[in-house]
């Protein structure tokens, strides 16, 4: 069930520390067809509509080669979610479960992962399908997909080895 910011039966929200421990650069700004939290979808779907990441200066230069990779960890910030329930009730049937064991975006540092396919890369915009975010939605970070990846650097020790159970 979509939440705007209720607080619904069940629920529990708690008050948040006055100051936060940490800063964020917002490095980027995510184009997607979503002007509203009742349409979006829950999940990314790789058939999904192409939306665009538009980075911002300084931070364009940092998309050098991530062209070479098929997929792509977005990180972004939910920007419009409250950040102080620890129980909520997805359903809202009066049961009610632990914030972390959920993908709500309800949560006290709200970031959204997606695993989104790369379409392309024009200057310095991203195109890619799998998001799940409103438009003009915050951009953390980019990241090729873990599984796709390969270390640049030599193996370290406490690498794991190909072969290791
Ligand atoms: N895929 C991400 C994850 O698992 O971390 C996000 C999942 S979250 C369930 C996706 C939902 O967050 C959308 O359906 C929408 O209701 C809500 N949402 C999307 N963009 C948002 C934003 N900028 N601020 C607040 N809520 C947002």
């Amino acid at each position: 069930m979509v939440r705007e910011n209720e607080i619904r039966r069940s629920e529990i929200a708690v008050a948040l520390p006055a100051t936060p421990d940490a800063g964020l650069y917002f490095i980027g700004r995510i184009r997607t067809p979503w002007q509203s939290r009742l349409v979006c979808p829950r999940q990314g779907r790789a058939d999904g509509p192409i939306c665009r990441i538009e980075v911002f200066e300084p931070w364009a230069a940092a998309l050098d080669g991530i062209g070479a990779y098929g997929r792509l960890e977005v990180l972004y910030w939910l920007h419009l979610s409250r950040r102080d329930l620890v129980r909520q009730s997805p359903a809202n049937d009066g049961a009610s479960r632990g914030t972390f064991s959920l993908r709500t975006p309800v949560r006290p540092n709200p970031i959204g992962t997606s695993i989104a396919t790369l379409v392309d890369v024009e200057g310095a915009t991203v195109l890619v399908r799998g998001l799940d975010c409103l438009d003009e939605t915050p951009l953390l970070d980019l990241k090729p997909d873990r599984t796709l990846f390969v270390p640049v650097a030599p193996p370290q020790p406490g690498d794991f080895q190909v072969g290791d159970a």
